[in-house]
């Protein structure tokens, strides 16, 4: 922000273009679900807990529930994250391909569709044609602004299932991990875990507000309350149910 301030005042001559990273990342980038998908393995995980603990379970039964709610809980994780992004892929690759046909099959009626959308912008007819004339000089660059302009992709990047399948995988079994690592080390009571996941949980919420633009602590407090709520509810269940079957 400074660089942009100082630039404008040593060269009037030639207007600045801005550097092209001068924009947050508004579809969050990694950050965005790899967060997320800490918070969810965090707060199911430690829920499970304690609703096992609430239920008066032994902590090898604690113990035990936990690591289960982490392997089952990042492996479905994984399956949802890999379904989802192959088939929203395969629509995308269906669609360039039909893309790729009507470009080959009706040339002109392509080029005056591309010249169209630009006119709808607000571009002059005639130097829309040109440009959409220009465009169409590439092959590759061709499918390329059609992709962009009618579909809102770019056919070079598209997202990888196996990607954000197994980082999923990983952010959910690290937040999951979280509330059984004082079990895994010995403890007996819930406090520790309980202590673990509230600092997690800020964390998390904090780390969000990079991406969201709220302050760092009202993100943060707002994700420890709604877990300390989720893990409390299951902590009453897990009472209620223990008592009435125990
Ligand atoms: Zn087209």
């Amino acid at each position: 922000m400074s660089a942009v301030i100082a630039d404008q005042h040593t060269d009037n001559s030639q207007p600045r273009i801005p550097a092209a990273d001068h924009h947050r990342d508004v579809n969050g980038g990694w950050l965005r679900p790899a967060v997320f998908g800490a918070v969810d393995g965090l707060v199911s995980n430690f829920a499970l807990m304690t609703g096992v603990v609430g239920g008066a379970a032994e902590p090898s039964t604690v113990v035990l529930t936990g690591l289960a709610g982490l392997a089952a809980g990042a492996f479905s994780m994984a399956v949802g994250e890999y379904t989802s992004v192959a088939s929203q892929r395969e629509l995308v690759e269906a669609e360039l391909e039909a893309e790729r046909i009507e470009l080959r099959r009706n040339p002109q009626g392509e080029l005056a569709e591309l010249a169209q959308l630009y006119v709808a912008k607000g571009v002059d007819p005639e130097l829309a044609m040109e440009v959409a004339r220009q465009l169409s000089a590439d092959p590759d660059t061709l499918l390329a602004v059609h992709a962009r302009e009618e579909l809102g992709v770019d056919p070079e990047d598209l997202p990888s299932p196996l990607v954000a399948a197994v980082s999923s995988f990983g952010c959910f079994a690290l937040g999951a991990l979280l509330p059984v690592l004082p079990y895994l080390l010995g403890a007996t009571m819930l406090w520790p875990a309980a202590l673990l996941a509230m600092l997690g949980l800020f964390g998390c919420g904090a780390a969000v507000a990079r991406v969201t633009a709220r302050t760092w602590w009202f993100s943060g407090l707002r994700q420890l309350s709604l877990g300390a709520a989720a893990a409390a509810v299951t902590f009453l269940l897990g009472r209620l149910i223990g008592g009435a079957i125990g």
